[in-house]
């Protein structure tokens, strides 16, 4: 099903000269375009009033559904700006994400094709938003439960919208190592619970256990499974993989974690290349234990905005411990490179990932 977007451009867009002084350090998550897209559904109609315009305030009525049980998803992926065009990253992934998301949360699924022409309408019309370089534009569709009503039901009427953010190279000269703190106090996600579905909910709960790891020094909280408390789990917002010392990669199991599209791509370009990659379980005592005997060679974090970012340094109530002497391992960042390079059509693709929009 599809449906067909009216398209009405700002009357007042950024002039060129705010643009470019906008773009020139934008930062991660405070500069915005001009338009957004926006399609409603209730239950007689189904989805509709498809439109691309304006990005503006919403009028919400203060008993939406949304505002009181969090009946909200939301997925995020990037446009990048090739030589001659503009590429999309694996945006199916995302709307079959978005509509897994949906049914979990008993909000009405939305069609795939749908939420791909709503992205890609938006890039195209704010496509001069893209930054050059390193940079890209990051995308926020989201879904919010728009019913006016206080009693406690999936709602029968939501908002689906998408946003567009320009972003800088997420790290200026190259990512640092990160450092993480071991949640003790707080979990993340339960067997039967959302931590496989991209909800705002799951990040309202993390952000106390990420509060704590600012207080200990760090930049990121590690999560561990809710019911042993040992095995790793995955950080607030970004998958875990760990490298050894015989070149094999290992990553914790889908279930309770986020099934990352950069987790999936990451699993497939090291399988290409010939490299083991195991999804088993992991337990924070041995990967202590293997940062400590030289076993563990790298570990890092991945997700669409920072891509893959090194750990260096791992810091728990029971004590800190290294890996690879906290730099950026070559793994990681050879990973990292062929990602990047298909992202941004200076590499062959040959899983078909990419989506030329312009
Ligand atoms: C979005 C997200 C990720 C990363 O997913 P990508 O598709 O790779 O961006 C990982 N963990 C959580 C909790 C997330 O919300």
């Amino acid at each position: 099903m599809s449906l067909k977007f009216e398209i009405q451009p700002a009357a007042n867009p950024t002039s060129e000269k705010e643009r470019t002084a906008r773009l020139a350090d934008p930062g991660f998550g405070r500069v915005f375009t001009d338009h957004m897209a926006i399609v409603r559904y209730d239950q007689a109609k189904g989805w509709h009033d498809a439109r691309v315009e304006s990005r503006a305030n919403f009028q919400l009525d203060p008993a939406v559904a949304v505002l009181h049980y969090a009946q909200e998803i939301f997925e995020g992926l990037k446009a990048y700006k090739r030589d001659n065009g503009v590429n999309l990253f694996r945006p199916d992934a995302n709307a079959r994400r978005f509509r897994n998301s949906a049914e979990r949360m008993a909000m009405a699924p939305l069609p795939e094709a749908i939420f791909i022409e709503a992205v890609e309408q938006l890039v195209r019309i704010d496509s001069a938003w893209i930054p050059g370089g390193e940079g890209s534009l990051y995308l926020r569709p989201f879904m919010i439960a728009s019913e006016v009503f206080l009693g406690v039901k999936p709602s029968a009427e939501y908002i689906f919208a998408v946003i567009a953010s320009p972003v800088g190279s997420y790290f200026k000269g190259g990512p640092a190592p990160v450092s993480i703190w071991v949640s003790e106090n707080y979990t993340r996600a339960a067997v039967g619970g959302t931590g496989a579905v991209k909800c705002g909910g799951n990040y309202a709960a993390s952000l106390r256990a990420q509060a704590e790891a600012i207080e200990h020094g760090c930049d990121q909280v590690v999560f561990l499974d809710a019911v042993e408390r040992r095995y790793v789990e995955e950080l607030g917002g970004m998958n875990v993989f760990f490298v050894f010392d015989d070149g094999s990669l290992s990553t914790p199991p889908l279930g309770t974690i986020l099934p990352g599209i950069t987790r999936d791509s990451i699993i497939a370009l090291a399988k290409d290349s010939g490299t083991v990659v195991r999804e088993e379980p992991y337990t924070i005592d041995q990967w202590r234990a293997d940062a400590t005997s030289g076993k563990l060679k790298e570990a890092f974090a991945c997700g669409t905005a920072a891509v893959i970012s090194p750990i260096g340094k791992v810091r728990s109530a029971s004590g800190d411990f290294s890996i690879s002497g906290g730099v950026a391992g070559p793994v990681a960042m050879g990973l990292r490179k062929k990602l990047v390079d298909i992202q941004y059509g200076r590499a062959t693709d040959p899983h078909d990932w990419v989506r030329k929009v312009l």
